[in-house]
């Protein structure tokens, strides 16, 4: 985190303060970043994915809240395509609902080209579909827009997964132009605030539904004044208790770390973030220099990649390592390195430069000098 991230938390720790009112000049700023209605601070994205959900099945229904993760007689199926598949969707289905799964992505077994088409999604909506979930990527099928339509076209909210979706930027605000009725980012990940924080904007309906289930609600009704731009107090027939949100408790220190980092993520200029990450990998390479054992790559074509890395590439003639065998001797070693072991089985090791101190990418190389000149792992 930057200084000014952790100095702001650190503040935040020495006053109390009235979380709801925290959380509705929170959305005002998170809706005044991403074009949506309403934002809230999460604990992360898959908190924002338990508590969007749990918003589209009850709606503002203090009874069904109540209930949840029993949703017997609630609309309680999320559609989602098959190839959006992911484990952390644990967080969607922790809220009592059954996933719906559609479509077969003959691209990825590469029997064919095409993957779940919005028709399909269409097709396996009924009076039961609580809500969309689509994961965005840069490559996801179908396209948003044709999600959104056919969810639409029968009153059914989309709730985009774009935990990982940023940089670019513009993804803050684009999911949203999209037609989405919200969508969840981590707050840990690019956006440099605390770990555990993230972000859900979208519908003001929703967010207040999610409010309301995700604060401390233990409070006498008739005491009860909470800030009307989050929660309309008169719209509700009683406030529902603790909710199936509480779990994913939120401090005023992750909200003021959040905020902060948000303020500093969106005035950054991407030339500048692209450049900043490009010198970090261009300093392993320099640190690691040249070796007949492996050959590093920069990869940072900007249409590609919105993150610059360092590939390297073994060189199996001249070496006994393999990459995984690099990986666990990185990791291992003092400090630990950790590198990204996604392509190992193509004799790729690939590290990023997000995260690390200005020292740290000398590190790196000398380190991977030192255990590439062995011959092979001890
Ligand atoms: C990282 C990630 C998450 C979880 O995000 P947290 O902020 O750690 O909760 C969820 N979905 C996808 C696709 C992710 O990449």
């Amino acid at each position: 985190m930057a200084l000014e991230v952790s100095e702001a938390m650190k503040e935040a720790s020495q006053f109390c303060v009235d979380i709801a009112e925290f959380q509705a000049r929170a959305s005002e700023i998170i809706a005044e970043i991403t074009g949506a209605e309403a934002g809230y601070v999460t604990s992360g994205a898959a908190a924002g994915l338990l508590l969007g959900t749990a918003a589209c099945v009850t709606g503002l229904d203090p009874g069904k809240m109540n209930r949840l993760p029993d949703t017997s007689g609630m609309k309680n199926e999320v559609v989602i395509s098959r190839s959006h598949r992911n484990f952390y969707d644990h967080a969607i289905r922790s809220t009592g609902i059954q996933l719906i799964e559609v479509g077969i992505a003959d691209r990825f077994s590469g029997a064919g080209v095409r993957d779940t088409e919005a028709w399909e999604i269409a097709d396996a909506i009924t009076d039961r579909t609580a809500a969309v979930c689509y994961v965005a990527y840069p490559h996801t099928l179908p396209i948003l827009e044709k999600v959104v339509e056919a969810a639409h076209a029968h009153d059914v909210p989309v709730i985009v997964d774009a935990a990982g979706q940023l940089p670019p930027a513009d993804n803050l605000r684009k999911f949203i132009a999209q037609g989405a009725d919200l969508v969840a980012f981590s707050g840990g990940k690019a956006i440099g605030g605390p770990q555990s924080s993230g972000i859900l904007c979208g519908r003001r309906d929703l967010i207040m539904s999610v409010a309301l289930q995700h604060l401390d609600m233990d409070i006498l009704q008739e005491q009860w004044t909470p800030p009307p731009m989050l929660i309309d107090k008169a719209a509700l027939p009683g406030a529902p208790q603790h909710g199936i949100g509480r779990p994913c408790k939120v401090g005023k220190e992750e909200i003021a770390g959040l905020l902060t980092a948000l303020r500093l993520f969106v005035d950054e200029t991407p030339d500048t973030r692209y450049s900043c990450w490009l010198k970090v990998v261009e300093m392993i390479v320099q640190a690691t220099g040249e070796m007949p054992s492996a050959q590093l790559i920069i990869a940072a074509d900007r249409k590609r990649y919105e993150i610059p890395s360092v590939e390297l590439h073994l060189n199996e003639e001249t070496t006994d390592w393999t990459a995984l065998d690099l990986v666990i001797a990185l990791q291992n070693g003092a400090p630990a390195i950790q590198a990204n072991p996604s392509r190992v089985n193509e004799g790729i090791v690939v590290f990023g430069p997000t995260c690390l101190k200005d020292d740290e990418p000398a590190i790196i190389g000398q380190r991977l000098r030192e255990l590439l000149l062995q011959k092979s792992p001890e």
